[in-house]
């Protein structure tokens, strides 16, 4: 059965100090920091934005670092774990990279694929996984040899005590096939369930449920390409008895947020129009970025927002 959404698009997470964020996500992972804005909804924290060398749809981890927020707790009814996909000969490489950087990886074989596991400087779950095909590119010009940088997501974990409301939901309104089973994990797949086209559906009997705070996920996007392949699925969404948002107009996408049955939120987003609409591709993520209805408001903003930097010396807000 054909669906209308062909993978993730990006994972939202809460954060501590920006500063923090960019030297682990750019420095140490080799992401490109491509958008540079603030969250929409609270525009005195920044919404950080990290990608492939485009942001692609698939490659974005996002961040809002809330700085004065509680920690969180990872557990049921939240994205667990965010994968991203390297070749399967950079695992090695990760391994030391890790190591050196004070992160301890620890590594397991799942469905044929290494993958390491640690966690980012704010507590937030992370694996990398070496997977035998995944077409896309990293990024060429950062601080990871292309040959060994993340491609995107390979996956996510939905972490739930009762998987089947859940996985009810998966098949028949997001329409995935089920790819295998593995123990307490059923992997949900879009298309052909290439790396990016992942869903995990873990059950964890007798993990308490998750707290939101900082070191967690907020939710994760899946992508509509177009905006009428969003419009079908918001409408499937809520035929399915659940109570999507109207399209909300996120300026580089169109979002719909709802809540799954498991209880994570859950978000619709298009493909375009995409990151370069607003700012050179080859000069991304290199100035403070405000949706047009914020410009009014900027130098205000400029004063709240905290200071950070990146390697090459570019400084925000200004
Ligand atoms: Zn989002």
């Amino acid at each position: 059965m054909q669906s209308n959404i062909i993978g993730l698009h990006h994972v939202t997470a809460m954060s501590g100090h920006p500063q923090r964020n960019v030297d682990f996500y750019h420095g140490i992972l080799g992401l490109r920091l491509v958008k540079v804005s603030v969250n929409q909804d609270d525009p005195d924290t920044y919404h950080l934005f990290y990608g492939d060398g485009k942001g692609s749809p698939g490659s974005a981890m996002t961040f809002f670092p809330w700085m004065n927020m509680r920690a969180g707790y990872v557990g049921a009814r939240q994205v667990g774990v965010t994968a991203f996909s390297v070749p399967k000969t950079a695992i090695p490489f990760w391994q030391q990279r890790l190591e050196t950087a004070g992160f301890h990886p620890s590594l397991e074989e799942r469905f044929g694929e290494p993958t390491l596991m640690f966690a980012d400087p704010d507590g937030i779950l992370l694996e990398i996984v070496g997977a035998a095909d995944d077409p896309r590119q990293a990024w060429a010009d950062g601080p990871v040899p292309q040959e060994f940088g993340i491609h995107g997501f390979h996956h996510v974990e939905l972490w739930t005590k009762d998987p089947e409301p859940t996985g009810d939901f998966l098949s028949q309104v997001f329409r995935t096939a089920i790819a295998s089973h593995s123990g307490d994990r059923t992997r949900h797949i879009f298309g052909a369930g290439a790396p990016g086209q992942i869903v995990d559906l873990v059950q964890l009997s007798d993990r308490p449920n998750g707290l939101m705070g900082v070191g967690t996920v907020h939710h994760v996007a899946f992508r509509t390409p177009m905006p009428e392949d969003e419009l079908i699925v918001r409408e499937a969404v809520e035929a399915g008895g659940l109570r999507p948002t109207e399209v909300i107009d996120r300026f580089w996408f169109k979002s719909v947020y709802f809540r799954e049955p498991g209880g994570v939120l859950f978000e619709l987003a298009t493909d375009t129009p995409g990151f370069d609409v607003d700012e050179h591709a080859e000069k991304l993520g290199e100035k403070l970025i405000l949706p047009p209805w914020l410009e009014a408001r900027r130098s205000l903003l400029e004063k709240s927002l905290v200071h950070f930097e990146l390697p090459n010396g570019v400084s925000f807000p200004i």
